[in-house]
């Protein structure tokens, strides 16, 4: 039986405030910032510096507006938050995956990040980053690379192209 096709704002109502791993620092280390959204998203509390030596400003991930079940700044959030939509979320808003199948995949994605975060200490880390700075230092086992390497097949599942 085909599945319906759902409104991209309901799907993400759906999906997005149990994952966030777009924000979180799961996904990526930081978020792209036009120049004139800085200074009203520092009037909010962010802090969008120039992305190496580009001119390109970023905030960094875990994003502080992240709440852990949204966004706190979600009608002034950065214009890439706001047009981005994930593999799984274009997935399930054409109808090819369910809510229910995508919540599976988020439930275990967000479950095995939040333990691997306690693990390796990314707390103000972007999760990849701080599990390869682990793993440079030695200090990651075969059990975290395992996990890793699981969570890693399950982001791509999530947003890979
Ligand atoms: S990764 Fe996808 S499902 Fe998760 S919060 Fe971002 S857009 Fe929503
Ligand atoms: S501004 Fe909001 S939507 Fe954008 S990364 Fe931060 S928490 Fe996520």
């Amino acid at each position: 039986m085909a599945m319906t096709r759902l409104p991209a704002a309901d799907v993400g109502a759906a999906l997005c405030a149990r994952c966030g791993a777009c924000c979180d620092g799961t996904l990526f280390d930081v978020v792209p910032v036009a120049p004139e959204e800085a200074a009203p998203l520092r009037a909010r509390g962010l802090d969008p510096f120039p992305r190496d030596h580009e001119a390109d400003l970023v905030v960094a991930a875990p994003c502080t507006a992240h709440t852990g079940a949204g966004c706190a700044i979600y009608a002034e959030r950065p214009g890439a938050c706001a047009s981005y939509r994930c593999r799984l979320l274009r997935e399930v808003a054409d109808g090819a995956v369910s809510v229910g199948q995508a919540r599976e995949v988020i439930g275990r994605a967000r479950a095995l990040a939040d333990d691997l975060r306690c693990r390796v200490g990314a707390a103000h880390l972007g999760l990849r980053r701080a599990v390869e700075l682990r793993r440079l230092e030695g200090a990651v086992d075969a059990e975290l690379f395992a996990d890793a390497a699981e969570l890693g097949a399950l982001l791509d599942r999530i947003a890979g192209d």
